[in-house]
């Protein structure tokens, strides 16, 4: 192998121009060479007590896949990846690697760590390049299982069960299969070509899938059994948006991030009138959060022509909870962020469109119950900013159908279905669930790591 590379800083991946992105929905960043993968990679110590796998929730074996990449062997290194993590090229690209493989990188103690999710990126967008061969599946069981939703828990789970030889249907509520891989995150950070790649995959592995079916209306997990899936998975995220109740809420103007997103996204808004879903091009929004929700609802809102956007944050940066490089790009792109600042009215025209927003400014007390300090109001500090446009990203639940329609399905007060964590089990015999539809909102990876220990425990059941 070549010799270690010992420069502190990351190298460095190209991306667009901001300027020019700033108004486009292609890919923001634009991954490495061969050249820049093997650099990087040559930054790996090979720590022989790997912190970097048990900072990943589904145990990447990260040092041996860099070691692969070093010496060239990239799709040996994505095969490698995929042996636990079945999305690599999304995952690559999502996941908040500084707070997990990254974090624990013994080359961040001084200077930054291995660019990780980077190089994973560079192994899955190079073998999708050059092919790799299919998943091997076991042989089939002529068991059948089913997997209500089709975001990565779901994607995961069914993956997981057709490699052991199960015969899977996935029933997906939108027309389109990826959950929120397709209707929330933006084409400029997760291009839906390569959803579909990963999509296709599974069909290839025996996967059926069958869009429009809402389930809870069009079919019950009573009628899945009677239909024979003697296993059932639950993995219908959390696309239940919160709102703040403030004055003014209702009027025009005003979009919780979801509706804003999948307009753009999945509907394909943004390219009206070549398809069908028109989008207002508003002048001056405000998105209110500080999440990933937010930051692609104000980055969507800065390409669809907008001249000045707002995120506007009741806490400090230091809380915010977006990955660190979607706030770097933001920024980058023009968004203006407001901090410390908490909205108590949505003002309005006569005729009932938004006009501006009442602020009011906040100061950071002791930390509260998710270990963030928590926001307090200082009196007397309101002000007012001219909009047209307000979208809310504070937050959103897991979607409700399934509960109301499932009698016997125990969950939280707050909606999340109840599971034994070890097993991925609800309170129904063979009805297992994961995802955001039992954490709440959480991330990409932790949905794909709750979609394996179901399946796993899905298989055994099915086996019995
Ligand atoms: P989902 O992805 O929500 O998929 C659930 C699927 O179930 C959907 O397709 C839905 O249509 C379907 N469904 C719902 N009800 C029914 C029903 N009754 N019948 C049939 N189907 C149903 N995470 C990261 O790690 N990195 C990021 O950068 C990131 N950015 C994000 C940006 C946005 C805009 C959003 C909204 C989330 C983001 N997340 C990110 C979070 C991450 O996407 C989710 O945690 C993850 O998608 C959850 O996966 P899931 O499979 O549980 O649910």
């Amino acid at each position: 192998m070549s010799k270690r590379n010992m420069q502190l800083e990351k190298t460095a991946m190209p991306e667009q121009d901001a300027k020019k992105r700033a108004r486009n929905f292609s890919e923001v960043a634009l991954g490495y060479t061969e050249e820049m993968a093997q650099n990087e990679a040559l930054r790996c110590l090979q720590c022989k007590h790997k912190p970097c796998v048990a900072g990943c929730p589904v145990n990447v074996q990260i040092p041996e896949f860099i070691a692969l990449t070093a010496q060239g062997e990239y799709i040996e290194g994505y095969n490698k990846i995929r042996e636990t993590n079945g999305l690599p090229a999304i995952c690559g690209r999502v996941c908040p690697q500084e707070g997990q493989c990254e974090k624990y990188c013994v080359r961040a103690i001084k200077g930054e760590p291995v660019a990780i999710g980077r190089l994973e990126r560079f192994c899955a967008d190079y073998a999708i390049k050059h092919g790799s061969k299919p998943q091997q599946c076991e042989k089939p069981t002529g068991k059948k299982a089913a997997v209500i939703g089709s975001g990565p828990a779901g994607l995961t789970c069914a993956a997981d069960l057709a490699k052991m030889g199960v015969d899977v249907t996935v029933f997906e509520a939108f027309h389109t299969a990826g959950g929120v891989l397709v209707y929330g995150i933006p084409e400029f950070r997760l291009p839906k070509a390569l959803v579909q790649k990963e999509i296709d995959a599974l069909k290839e592995m025996g996967v059926k899938i069958q869009t429009n079916m809402v389930m809870g209306k069009v079919l019950t997990i009573d009628d899945l059994k009677d239909m024979g899936y003697k296993a059932i998975f639950i993995g219908t995220g959390a696309g239940l948006p919160k709102f703040m109740n403030l004055p003014g809420e209702n009027l025009n103007g005003v979009y919780s991030a979801n509706e804003f997103l999948t307009r753009i996204n999945l509907m394909k808004g943004y390219r009206f009138p070549e398809f069908d879903t028109p989008v207002i091009r508003h002048k001056k929004a405000a998105v209110v959060g500080g999440g990933n929700v937010a930051m692609d609802a104000a980055r969507c809102a800065k390409r669809l022509g907008a001249d000045d956007v707002y995120i506007v944050y009741r806490r400090s940066e230091t809380e915010m909870p977006a990955r660190a490089e979607e706030i770097e790009h933001a920024k980058k792109e023009g968004i203006v962020f407001q901090f410390l600042v908490n909205p108590t009215e949505i003002l309005g025209t006569k005729d009932g469109y938004v006009r501006g927003m009442t602020l009011q400014k906040m100061k950071l007390g002791e930390p509260d119950s998710s270990g963030r300090r928590r926001p307090l109001p200082v009196e007397g500090s309101e002000y007012q900013i001219e909009l047209d446009a307000v979208v809310i990203a504070i937050g959103q639940s897991p979607n409700p159908l399934m509960r109301e329609a499932t009698p016997g399905l125990k969950t939280q007060s707050w909606g999340g279905i109840i599971i034994n964590e070890e097993t991925g089990e609800t309170s129904i015999e063979g009805v297992y669930a994961g995802g955001d539809a039992v954490s709440g909102a959480a991330t990409v990876i932790l949905a794909m790591g709750a979609g394996k220990i179901a399946a796993k425990s899905m298989y055994e059941y099915l086996m019995k």
